[in-house]
């Protein structure tokens, strides 16, 4: 038996670990493409010091049940004698975030007061979409479910700098998270119960599953993006029997015999991405490779779900952040962060700029963030998550500015006139579009993502973060290692299955915390 996976995301990836360790699976019986030139898809490091990085920013937990798992039987990057969960679990312990100015306004000061300025009606609103069924929920926004002044509350912009949601998102989506989440609620500010990678997440992540894989003895593709995929002419079965490929050019069909596993990832979050310079925005090229395959195939087989739901040029409006990686010789802009947040480098999670027309976040990492950034070298990422708005001091949209522009954007909403020139003169800042990176978040139907194994599947499963997993929230990278974990499961029918997913609302401690901060009849909105 073979296994042809497509994708080399940590889904991808993932999967070709679990088939390895759980499913006994030899690793050159398994064979991995992916269409960029280097395996991670959505977890990326590009650039250098001299140039400037480009990489995401990190928010994790403790409950990435499966992701920890699969990461125990995997050695770390920086000591190989150590497995890449144990590196997490040590750094999250020893430095856990303290954020002392999670939301800073106009004038440099901290916005923090009780409940997070959540009225009662906010707590029961809260409290009642937690409880609500999800199939209530399906076609409802947000919006729907609270009062406006909600939005403008300390809490919401906590939860939605670091989760991504938006009024006109989807409800049950909400959901979701809030009851997995419940734990980090009373700490929304602080940020004591995030978690983050101890270095960028491709070298955390990506890097040492490759080396380990490669060592099993999987076959890797890069550079090879697959176009079609052949079915079995039999009704009411889906059956794979051929793979097409595009590589240097070639096109390349090879035969997938009974016995055979598929498994493909659909979609990502990172589609259509485009990354610009100091001088020069992003120029998106509206490629929609990323979902070419899934919308391809969808066509032919409903069960395969709807791509239409969440790639479209129409959602972008919806979907797009702007996030920038700064890169930095100078101490300027550190000692400044220092001075405004009370935060020494590396406690502090994300600084968000309230006043700001783009919703501006800020992450002053932990140094280094990069394994080989060189000495007197720091790295700082952010985002927009408004980036079709007008900028306040750069009278443009985000998407549209060089990075020097969003740096100069940054620099005075915080304030930082001053250092503004010595920042600007020892900073390179790099920006990324990224059109689709929330369309998870858009409101979907039942039936638009399809579950790891379709129905009428002899040998399909599909991975990612556009599958149906009950209960769990697609913005991580738990979602993509679940599905991987579930679809070689129930395909292959060995080893475990996934552990259930964290529900934060029947964990004791939990609810009752959060239930402090929900419903407090006396705590009201200034
Ligand atoms: C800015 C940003 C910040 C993030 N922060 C976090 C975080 O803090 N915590 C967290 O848990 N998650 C985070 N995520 C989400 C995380 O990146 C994703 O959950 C994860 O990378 C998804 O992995 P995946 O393999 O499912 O998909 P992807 O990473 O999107 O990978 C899919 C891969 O498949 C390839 N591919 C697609 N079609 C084909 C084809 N036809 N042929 C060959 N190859 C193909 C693509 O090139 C791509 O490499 C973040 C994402 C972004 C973009």
């Amino acid at each position: 038996m073979r296994a042809h996976i497509v994708g080399g995301g940590f889904g991808g990836l993932a999967a070709a670990a679990f088939l390895i360790r759980n499913a006994g699976v030899p690793g050159p019986d398994i064979t991995i493409y992916e269409a960029d030139a280097r395996m991670g898809g959505g977890l990326f490091l590009g650039g250098d010091a001299k140039t400037g990085y480009n990489l995401p920013g990190s928010v994790f937990d403790s409950e990435f049940r499966c992701t920890f798992d699969l990461l125990q039987s995997i050695p770390s990057a920086s000591d190989p004698g150590v497995s890449v969960t144990k590196e997490f679990f040590d750094f999250n312990e020893s430095h856990p975030f303290d954020d002392r100015a999670r939301l800073i306004d106009r004038n440099g000061r901290v916005v923090h007061g009780p409940r997070f300025g959540l009225t009662w009606r906010d707590g029961f609103d809260l409290l009642r979409l937690s409880l609500t069924p999800e199939s209530w929920l399906e076609g409802r926004r947000i919006a729907d479910c609270f009062v406006p002044g909600f939005f403008a509350s300390e809490f919401w912009l906590c939860y939605s700098t670091v989760m991504g949601s938006l009024p006109q998102h989807s409800a049950a989506e909400l959901r979701r998270y809030i009851n997995r989440t419940l734990h980090m609620l009373p700490s929304i500010s602080d940020m004591s119960n995030i978690w983050r990678t101890r270095f960028d997440q491709y070298q955390t992540l990506i890097e040492p599953l490759v080396a380990w894989l490669g060592a099993e003895g999987v076959e890797m593709h890069t550079g090879t993006r697959v176009v079609d995929v052949g079915f079995v002419d039999s009704p009411g079965q889906l059956t794979a029997n051929r793979l097409d490929y595009e590589r240097d050019g070639a096109s390349t069909s090879i035969p997938v015999p009974p016995g055979d596993i598929v498994l493909l990832t659909f979609g990502s979050q990172v589609a259509d991405m485009s990354v610009g310079s100091m001088t020069a925005a992003p120029r998106r090229e509206r490629a929609g490779r990323s979902w070419a395959l899934w919308k391809r195939l969808a066509e032919r087989r409903p069960e395969l779900g709807r791509p239409e739901t969440f790639f479209g040029e129409e959602y972008v409006s919806d979907a797009r952040w702007v996030g920038f990686t700064v890169t930095t010789t100078g101490t300027e802009f550190l000692d400044a962060m220092v001075a405004l947040t009370g935060n020494q480098t590396g406690t502090g999670g994300l600084v968000s700029l309230v006043d700001s027309a783009w919703l501006l976040s800020l992450s002053v990492f932990h140094q280094p963030e990069i394994i080989g950034q060189p000495e007197g070298t720091a790295v700082l990422w952010g985002y927009g998550l408004f980036p079709e708005r007008t900028g306040h001091f750069v009278p443009k949209r985000m998407e549209a500015c060089t990075g020097a522009e969003i740096l100069e954007e940054l620099l005075r909403q915080l304030g930082f006139v001053r250092q503004l020139d010595a920042i600007m003169a020892s900073s390179i800042c790099i920006p990324c579009d990224m059109p689709y990176v929330n369309n998870i978040w858009l409101i979907r139907g039942r039936g638009d993502r399809p579950p790891p194994v379709p129905r009428g599947s002899t040998n399909l499963g599909l991975v990612g973060q556009y599958v149906e997993l009950p209960r769990d929230v697609a913005f991580t990278i738990e979602y993509s290692a679940r599905a991987a974990w579930e679809a070689v499961h129930i395909l292959l029918g060995r080893g475990p299955p996934p552990p259930r997913v964290y529900q934060a609302r029947f964990d004791p401690q939990a609810l009752f915390a959060a239930l402090k901060v929900f419903v407090n009849p006396r705590s009201a909105r200034p």
